[in-house]
């Protein structure tokens, strides 16, 4: 069934009876071509990609909870492309321009805003920085603006620039960059998957790997063991976890990041803000609340809860920023577990285990990401060589030294 606004007219003129259920729900086969380890959304997007670009329809997507029910229906839906480095930004440039026609490839409502980022400068060492990050995104076909402090208040006159103790000097722009509503993403990529074959098994979890002499056979889970030629693991923060059942150690920590939904207000935030004086980000949803987030809690944890004084620390941020927040009463808020990697880039990337793949350090930035790293994951799948764009997210960077460290933090998981 294709979703229009036709379908959408018909079905109330009839009482809504003609509406399928949005995937299937099938029992495991014995075997398959390829197993995705998580339905979040790199691995629903992985399937998408694989079934729909690679042409290949034997595909089982293994979920331990419900699709969505992971990081990519917890996080602040907010996607860029506004990188520096070289391993990174033609990534990130490629996800946006999928994420420009997700909703026409995947026909789903995923409410795509492109409403704009701005990340604030307070120093003018920090202006320098942007203007270089700003060049380096043009150099690779992004877009990217640098305001000064005047342009900056006729856009945002609700920001501090009173009083503010790290007075906002400019900001650096990237008006393709918005929101996306997380979880629709997710739904989105698993119709069109099981629409182009792909079997979407839920409350399956891997338990397992099934190991010999080197070459993976499949895997263990509650629902017995399935046998798959390929296996790929796209687990987020439960990266550990599984490639553990493997034997390997990565090079990734789990951390918890928090994030926060005001009431709802009216609406006053035209676009995505970062502060730079601080780490707090903040948009505003359809629904109008305010959706923000900074810090992870910094010690490594599988919970999906933050502790007060990161709340404290965020809260702080936002009112430094636009002492207005203040005044908001904070609506929800909750945790997600995130893989955290050595240099705060991820990994897409064979393993040394014959037939068994890995996706994962996506650290707090991986939603965005989520199109590119299914295309790139499922290319990889596919050709068993990297895509032209992810070339530099190997795992054995961190043995040749070959870090790609966005922020300068060096090798410090919980500083990027
Ligand atoms: C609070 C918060 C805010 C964030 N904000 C942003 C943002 O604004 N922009 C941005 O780009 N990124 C953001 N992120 C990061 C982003 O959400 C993640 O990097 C990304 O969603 C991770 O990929 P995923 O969607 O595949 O993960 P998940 O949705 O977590 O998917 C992994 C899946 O694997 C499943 N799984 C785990 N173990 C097993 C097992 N043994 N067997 C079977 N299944 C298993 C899990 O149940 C889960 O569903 C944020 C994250 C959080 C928590």
């Amino acid at each position: 069934m294709r979703y229009s606004g036709f379908r959408v007219i018909k079905e109330a003129l009839t009482g809504h009876k003609g509406w399928k259920p949005v995937w299937r729900e099938p029992e495991p086969k014995s075997h398959y071509d390829v197993i995705i380890i998580g339905g979040g959304g790199h691995g629903l997007a992985t399937a998408h990609y694989l079934s729909k670009v690679y042409g290949q329809r034997n595909v089982a997507v293994v979920e331990k909870g419900w699709i969505g029910g992971g990081n990519v229906g917890r996080n602040t839906t907010i996607v860029r492309s506004n990188y520096l480095l070289d391993g990174n930004e033609p990534f990130y440039e490629f996800s946006l321009k999928l994420w420009e026609g997700l909703e026409q490839d995947v026909n789903y409502n995923a409410m795509m805003s492109q409403r704009g980022i701005i990340n604030l400068f307070h120093t003018d060492g920090q202006r320098d920085a942007y203007i270089r990050r700003g060049n380096a995104m043009i150099l690779n076909g992004a877009d990217a603006e640098l305001l000064d402090a005047d342009q900056v208040r006729a856009e945002h006159p609700y920001l501090n620039f009173e009083d503010a103790r790290f007075p906002i000097k400019g900001g650096l722009v990237q008006r393709r960059a918005g929101t996306a509503r997380h979880d629709a993403v997710a739904w989105g990529y698993a119709r069109s998957a099981d629409l182009h074959g792909v079997d979407i098994i839920q409350n399956c979890e891997v338990t397992g790997l099934r190991i010999e002499n080197g070459t993976c056979l499949g895997v263990e889970t509650s629902k017995g063991f399935i046998g798959a030629s390929k296996v790929g693991c796209a687990v987020a923060g439960n990266s550990g976890r599984v490639m553990g059942m493997a034997g390997m150690r990565l090079p990734i920590e789990s951390h918890v990041l928090q994030a926060f939904v005001s009431e709802g207000l009216k609406p006053v935030l035209p676009s995505v803000i970062t502060f730079g004086a601080g780490h707090f980000y903040v948009s505003q949803s359809d629904k109008g609340g305010l959706v923000f987030g900074g810090d992870i809690d910094g010690y490594n944890t599988y919970a999906q809860r933050g502790n007060l004084p990161v709340v404290e620390d965020v809260c702080e941020g936002g009112m430094a920023l636009m002492p207005m927040i203040g005044r908001a009463r904070l609506l929800r808020m909750w945790g997600g577990v995130m893989d955290m990697s050595m240099d705060g880039s991820p990994i897409i990337d064979r393993t040394p285990v014959q037939g068994l793949y890995f996706n994962g350090g996506w650290c707090y930035g991986g939603f965005k990401a989520t199109p590119a790293s299914g295309y790139c994951f499922a290319h990889l799948l596919a050709k068993d060589e990297p895509h032209p764009v992810a070339t530099a997210y190997r795992l054995d960077r961190f043995r040749t030294g070959r870090m790609i460290d966005e922020k300068g933090a060096g090798n410090q998981p919980n500083l990027h």
